[in-house]
């Protein structure tokens, strides 16, 4: 299975959620979180947004430092900070396999905070865990209890978890 920047952002918020994604369950039709990319959107930062695509990952801005190559990831909030972190490592480990060296930059201009994201060996090392666990999560016969978490309340899977809603 491939895995992709948006398994990553959910492995760190809900194990079930990944391995409904990776099955293609549908979500439910009616729910405004349907689109899930657009979930990840809404967390991030739209003001001077200028994409970069590059393979299969998509990178909010990309500046040059000298002969430092530095990718930008834009968000709303730190709520998230560790699908942030995650997210951004595998786009520089994305980037590192077509031969781009790269550091990271998180930021939060509603928080004004930003913060560094370097892609390491024993970074690299953490993230291939993360890749191997979410493969597991997908060949498991069935998913992962449910779990009530906030997030539940925007997830569009929630009535497959709690019928009740
Ligand atoms: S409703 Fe909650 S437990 Fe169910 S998939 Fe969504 S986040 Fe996970």
């Amino acid at each position: 299975m491939a895995v992709t920047a948006t398994h990553i952002w959910y492995y760190f918020i809900c194990k079930r959620e990944v391995w409904l994604l990776s099955r293609g369950i549908a979500a439910d039709q009616e729910d405004e979180n349907l689109d899930l990319g657009r979930f990840i959107d809404r967390n991030t930062y739209q003001k001077n947004k200028k994409e970069i695509v590059a393979g299969n990952i998509k990178v909010d801005r990309v500046r040059k430092e000298g002969e430092e190559v530095v990718v930008g990831e834009v968000k709303k909030s730190s709520r998230f900070k560790e699908s942030s972190r995650y997210q951004l490592l595998f786009y520089l480990d994305s980037l590192r396999q077509m031969g781009i060296e790269a550091r990271g930059e998180l930021l939060f201009p509603q928080e004004k905070k930003r913060e560094k994201v370097e892609w390491t060996e024993e970074k690299k090392k953490e993230l291939d865990k993360v890749v191997e666990d979410i493969r597991k999560i997908a060949k498991k016969p069935v998913p992962p209890a449910p779990k009530k978490i906030n997030f539940c309340k925007k997830c569009a899977y929630r009535e497959y978890c709690w019928a009740e809603g």
